[in-house]
């Protein structure tokens, strides 16, 4: 790796800007936001031409009834209209104003029936009488509205007309990908879904989390790894991009992260790969501390998450951890109509995205290996020019591992062309760019060579 290279990968570079792509990325959370998304359909798509604007996405329509390790690509649901209108002449659960109303993959319908009759296609949250609950029913024909529990219990008795415009017919699944090459072939995958409609957290953060770590790692004039963006449906299209895949997924990805639920201001949250010990876990374990934020590392489970679950699957058995700040079904408007563009904040967004960005940029640091060029003793460092002439004693309860001259000597002993940054990192606790700035000083000395 060049000085130049690992430069444009520094979260210090201005142009990397945290306050800017806060709000950057919250603007697109609020423009993304009324349209209403599902596996499939024109909401998907029109969410697709917004990213691409951004993002050079290449799309792929993978038709109805295509086989995907066992699962079925679903018939494509277009949803146009939906509202009940009571005896009393109101107009509730109207889908215009709000997506959620709409059971998701709903069938169509047009009559009037009893309360009664309704009542058993109403699904509310009486914990959270406040709340709309976005529910769906993607494998069984069914059809319905959400609502809150308080807008239930008002319904007067009587005839309502429901009407309910879709249609569920072979179609497609749109999946997209960006790619954008490094000089390996070597990809670090960044996957997040498309499938959930009007929510904020879940999950509209990690769309706008991935767009703008896009943008940056696009920005740089050159990078080791090769880097490929996924922006497909949960569950259904990452199964289905890795069996079109399979054998690329496990001969090219060397690392990868899913976003979920990235824009609150709760914890930032690794969940480690299924292998545990990998490369980007050990990264991220070192990363998050670093970023000034609460945070946690969680353990691989295939109880709850993401796409890290397929990616993690034991054909496949890829290093994909889970980014998330509070973790998906454990925050209290999780998949809920309180989970709007006010919950997210763009300092939540940015925290996450600084994350994810120094859990790339030390992968990116990690990729170069050094080997001292005399490894008998400590070299005179005045004589290359690496240390101050004058020597004063640091305080009591100096910090160590801000200390360049610190990075510079535990660089000069374990570069010995076994031990990685990353190991070095481990043990000294000094951050992983401290380090490269210490073996780039090093080596452009001429006392390391890159190997
Ligand atoms: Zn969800």
């Amino acid at each position: 790796m060049t000085e130049k290279q690992r430069k444009a990968l520094d979260h210090k570079n201005p142009d990397f800007d945290v306050d800017a792509l806060g709000n950057w990325m919250h603007d697109l959370v609020k423009q993304l936001f009324p349209i209403c998304r599902s596996l499939t359909g024109p909401g998907n798509r029109e969410t697709l031409a917004i990213l691409g604007e951004t993002v050079d996405l290449e799309l792929t329509e993978v038709p109805s009834g295509t086989e995907a390790f066992g699962w079925t690509v679903p018939d494509e649901w277009s949803p146009r209209s939906a509202e009940i209108v009571g005896p009393d002449g109101v107009t509730r659960a109207r889908f215009a104003d709000n997506n959620l109303h709409l059971l998701g993959c709903s069938d169509p319908i047009d009559r009037e029936m009893e309360l009664e009759e309704l009542l058993e296609h109403v699904y509310t949250l009486p914990d959270e009488p406040d709340l709309i609950p976005y529910v769906v029913s993607y494998f069984n024909r069914n059809w319905g509205f959400a609502m809150t529990d308080r807008e239930k219990q008002a319904l007067p008795p009587g005839r309502y007309n429901i009407k309910i415009d879709t249609t569920l017919r072979p179609g497609s699944m749109t999946l997209a990908e960006a790619v954008l090459p490094g000089t390996s072939d070597r990809e670090i995958v960044v996957s997040t879904y498309i499938c959930h409609p009007s929510m904020a957290n879940d999950n509209l953060s990690s769309i706008a989390v991935a767009t703008a770590l896009y943008k940056l790692i696009a920005g740089t004039p050159q990078r080791h790894y090769t880097y490929r963006f996924l922006f497909v449906p949960e569950t259904i299209g990452a199964i289905t991009w890795l069996s079109r895949n399979t054998e690329h997924a496990k001969e090219k990805i060397a690392a990868g992260i899913v976003l979920s639920c990235v824009g609150d201001d709760g914890p930032l949250t690794w969940k480690l790969s299924r292998q545990g010990d990998s490369e980007i876990d050990r990264i991220a374990r070192l990363a998050l501390p670093k970023m000034g934020l609460d945070h946690q590392v969680t353990p691989f489970g295939p109880a709850k998450g993401s796409d890290e679950r397929q990616f993690g699957s034991p054909g496949f058995d890829l290093p994909v951890g889970l980014l998330t700040r509070s973790v998906p079904g454990q925050f209290r408007v999780y998949h809920t109509s309180g989970d709007d563009t006010d919950f997210v904040t763009p300092s939540g967004l940015s925290g996450s995205l600084r994350a994810a960005y120094a859990i790339i940029e030390g992968l990116e640091i990690n990729s170069q290996r050094y080997k001292r060029v005399d490894p008998h003793c400590e070299p005179m460092l005045s004589k290359y020019g690496l240390i101050h002439a004058v020597a004063v004693r640091n305080s009591i309860g100096y910090d160590m591992t801000t200390d360049p001259l610190v990075a510079l000597r535990w660089v000069l002993n374990f570069c010995d062309g076994e031990h990685s940054l990353l190991d070095i990192a481990e043990r000294s606790d000094i951050a992983l760019p401290a380090l490269a700035d210490a073996a780039e000083r090093a080596r452009d000395a001429g006392v390391i060579l890159e190997l």
